[in-house]
């Protein structure tokens, strides 16, 4: 590495989502940063005017936050190259615009859409490249003035030289494209607006920007990007491209593999920390057997010799791996805490602040009972919810299959007796209940294992019973086995 201090940016246009594939092109970004001990900037372009919005702009710097991404230039941030949205740079863009037309190297060009698009069918009928025909390239001064008086506005346009454009790609290598098929496009629309690949240039030279790392999709933008750094004169920066996200099925990583946003599996009551170490594997990898890392050791191992050069594939079932690996090793407190918002979502909860010691201490149990059992929170909220209400909902199946039985009542019947007897509640007296009680009606455990879960969950599958019954407490198990009890009374006189 040389002594240049890395400057690495992730530069979002806000007009939509913060998206997996956008989220990792921040994170290599980040770690790249870090390892290296550089300068993260964050750059919103914001230059889509139909497109783009303020609310998309806050998903993105909320999603980043909650990822962990802090930015070290940006947004809320500032830095020695504010500001660090594009829409407020215009002046920059139409300085540069300027000097590029006093050198020649940019044209102002008159035809309107339906001339360009006349001359396009000429050349697809004459079987030549689509490509500007240079109509307006040498146009004199009267030709610009009566266009103009008819009313035109002009664009501008950047003069491709017929060369050929190199540059070494930090993860391909050697990448060339022949200038001569390429177009000159346009630098400066009519409105005074900057075009992405010419503002993209003149933001990450004036910011200093050292490496380009972002998605392969941009790879055929890089020459035309090459161009305008060298008739400009600035240095061009280094340049990685990563390779695209799949879904499992190989097509483009869409809303159909699973949630595309960020936002979404914080909704989904993912945790960051384990969907950051996910999507740090689409496409990085530590080189050892070893998955889990936290994003200080990842920014510790993260160089460019790690990243794939193929395509990642996205898995839920893998990020559903992660996520419960963090779920089971992550300190019950923090994850309590993190349960919380979810609680009060689903109005299991009153208030997140003042909870009582007692309320916390409970909803850390049942949450250690459920931690290796989940996916993420909110299929904690499907899952213990009978910690949580007054009435349980008794799913049809599991009572038509193991509560509406012969016999049932009466397990229930004598297990309730055994149970509100006991003094000491816990895992062991409420164990030789269900023993004493299944051995003095000579039936096996499991006969009333199942009925009981479910009497008291509603469900057929769970934690195991003994523990679930001490951290539900004596009271509501008994309560909710005299409540099966009634229940299956009523539906027999129904019949
Ligand atoms: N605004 C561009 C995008 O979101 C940035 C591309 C780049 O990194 O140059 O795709």
């Amino acid at each position: 590495m040389e002594n240049k201090k890395i400057r690495v940016r992730f530069a979002p246009s806000p007009t939509g989502m913060l998206h997996i594939g956008g989220a990792r092109t921040a994170l290599f970004n980040w770690l790249y940063a870090r390892h290296y001990n550089g300068t993260f900037v964050l750059r919103i372009e914001d230059t889509d005017q139909v497109r783009s919005t303020e609310e998309a702009v806050n998903v993105i710097l909320e999603g980043m936050k909650w990822l962990g991404l802090d930015w070290d230039e940006g947004p809320g941030k500032g830095g020695e190259y504010s500001p660090y949205y594009q829409m407020q740079r215009l002046h920059l863009y139409q300085k540069y615009a300027k000097q590029l037309l006093k050198d020649k190297k940019a044209y102002y060009c008159y035809c309107t859409r339906e001339e360009l698009a006349e001359s396009r069918e000429k050349q697809s009928k004459e079987n030549k490249s689509l490509k500007y025909d240079r109509h307006c390239l040498s146009l004199s001064e009267e030709d610009k003035k009566r266009y103009e008086a008819e009313g035109r506005k002009p664009v501008i346009r950047l003069k491709i030289p017929t060369k050929e454009i190199a540059f070494n790609d930090l993860l391909r290598g050697e990448v060339t494209f022949d200038g001569g098929l390429l177009s000159d496009f346009v630098i400066m629309k009519s409105d005074g607006i900057p075009t992405y690949n010419y503002a993209v240039v003149i933001d990450d030279a004036l910011m200093k920007i050292t490496d380009v790392m972002r998605g392969d999709d941009h790879i055929s933008n890089t020459p035309k990007q090459i161009v305008i750094y060298e008739a400009l004169g600035f240095d061009v920066p280094k340049f990685a491209h990563i390779p695209m996200i799949m879904g499992e099925d190989h097509a483009k990583l869409s809303k159909r593999h699973g949630a595309a946003s960020v936002m979404e599996y914080r909704k989904m009551g993912y945790i960051p920390e384990a969907l950051v170490n996910y999507i740090a594997h689409l496409g990085w990898s530590s080189g050892s057997n070893r998955e889990i890392f936290s994003v200080e050791e990842i920014a510790k191992e993260f160089t460019l010799d790690k990243i794939s050069k193929h395509a990642a594939v996205f898995s839920m079932e893998k990020l559903n791996w992660f996520n419960s690996e963090y779920l089971k090793k992550m300190p019950i407190d923090f994850l309590t805490k993190m349960l919380l918002p979810f609680l009060k979502e689903a109005n299991y909860i009153e208030n997140e602040e003042n909870l009582s010691p007692a309320k916390n201490e409970y909803i850390k149990e049942v949450l250690k009972l459920m931690q290796g059992r989940i996916k993420n929170f909110s299929q904690f909220i499907d899952y213990a919810d009978y910690f949580f209400v007054d009435k349980i909902n008794i799913e049809p199946q599991a009572f038509g299959s193991v509560l509406n039985k012969e016999g049932v009542p009466g397990i229930l019947q004598a297990l309730e007796e055994k149970l509100s007897a006991i003094k000491c509640w816990d895992e062991e007296s409420s164990e030789n209940a269900v023993r004493k009680v299944a051995s003095s009606l000579q039936i096996k455990g499991g006969q009333i294992i199942h009925p009981t879960r479910v009497a008291l969950s509603g469900k057929k599958v769970g934690p195991g019973l003994f523990e679930l019954m001490v951290v539900l407490g004596q009271d509501k198990t008994v309560k909710r086995l005299k409540k099966a009890i009634e229940k299956i009374k009523e539906a027999k006189n129904r019949k």
